[in-house]
């Protein structure tokens, strides 16, 4: 019988994930059955939100479970295949990352198109992270041409997207901000953003100052860029809640923004959303993104750590900004 390896969670961190929390372990691969398929995975998706899975609390996702393999986006080739459906060769995205095979059942398992683009866009611009960016753009903040629109992780997967997006329907200006000089670079000079800051170099409502008032913000980060963001809001500015990467390994919960009075006063809308709820927008998204793709008036990229071995570090990397762009585990 052949054999394969997987991560397991063997511990819910506290903090920073490290190794002690993961466990690889090799495991038998179990016969297919009827309608399944067994897929080698090619390249492995590490996300932000995998973190909150880690945590044994209610949420919109179930926590991971202990001594089991973690899940997450994968694409990969499949190998056999017991489905009419699929054939041997078929390259496909799945759900069940984090182990370099995995077995499925066919309807969980969804053909791709690697015709114009690697099997890896579909784990980012044309991916669950790209439709994050559509989504939160066009159905939760309410873009409208003319807008300024502020985009916080902007050399990310979800933010890199959503600035270009921002631009492509119409945006009047579209300011980013990044975690290094290089990624500031890259976002002016190679993305379009009209102006970007490091936010290691002063408070976010500093850097920002010259940039407002801001019609949209487009938040990924939370903690302080909120606050900034909300000092320079224009009235009936629209704020789409994303992601809050600053505080998911905080030991406690983070102080929520002091301005919020703020909020009264310039009369703004603040709206979670999770991405998982907008499925309706996912052809309109596929349309539009796939001919910016083709007219490359959208520009990707991904960071790639090697190997199943490096899956941990490159987890964490996602908190110590190690990506440009999408962050991607090559097997
Ligand atoms: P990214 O590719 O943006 O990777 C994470 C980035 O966050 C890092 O590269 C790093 O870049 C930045 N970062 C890490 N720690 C901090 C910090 N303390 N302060 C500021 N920036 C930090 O990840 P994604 O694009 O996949 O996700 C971006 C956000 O979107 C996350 O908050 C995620 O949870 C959220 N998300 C939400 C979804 C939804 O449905 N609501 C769906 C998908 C993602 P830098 O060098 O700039 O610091």
């Amino acid at each position: 019988m052949a054999t394969t390896r997987e991560i397991h969670l063997s511990a819910r961190p506290s903090g920073l994930p490290g190794p002690e929390h993961f466990t690889t372990v090799d495991v038998d691969l179990p016969p297919l059955g009827d309608d399944e398929v067994l897929v080698r995975n090619t390249v492995l998706s590490v996300d932000p939100y995998m973190r909150g899975r880690m945590n044994d609390v209610k949420s919109y996702t179930p926590p991971f479970a202990l001594d089991a393999p973690l899940e997450g986006g994968a694409v990969g080739v499949v190998e056999e295949s017991t489905s009419d459906r699929l054939q041997v060769g078929d390259t496909v995205l799945h759900m069940a990352g984090w182990r370099e095979h995995s077995v499925l059942p066919a309807r969980q398992v969804r053909k791709l198109d690697v015709s114009q683009v690697p099997a890896s866009a579909y784990l980012g611009v044309l991916g669950m992270p790209g439709l994050t960016a559509y989504v939160g753009l066009t159905r939760v903040a309410q873009l409208k041409e003319g807008d300024t629109v502020f985009v916080s992780g902007a050399a990310g997967a979800v933010g890199s997207v959503a600035g270009q997006i921002a631009r492509r329907l119409g945006a009047a200006r579209v300011i980013g901000s990044a975690g290094s000089p290089e990624k500031v670079s890259w976002l002016v000079d190679e993305l379009g953003f009209d102006a970007a800051f490091d936010y290691h170099d002063g408070p976010v409502a500093k850097q920002l100052a010259p940039h407002g008032p801001v019609d949209v913000y487009f938040d990924n980060v939370g903690g302080e860029h909120l606050e900034g963001a909300i000092f320079h809001m224009a009235d009936f500015g629209r704020i789409a809640l994303c992601g809050a990467i600053a505080g998911y390994n905080a030991e406690a919960p983070e102080p929520g923004p002091r301005n919020l009075m703020m909020v009264v006063a310039k009369r703004l809308t603040l709206r979670g959303f999770i991405v998982s709820d907008h499925q309706e927008a996912a052809s309109d998204f596929y349309r539009d993104a796939g001919a910016w793709l083709a007219a490359g008036e959208l520009v990707h990229r991904e960071t790639f750590v090697e190997g199943l071995d490096s899956m941990i570090d490159g987890f964490r990397g996602l908190y110590s900004g190690d990506n440009v762009g999408k962050m991607l585990v090559r097997l």
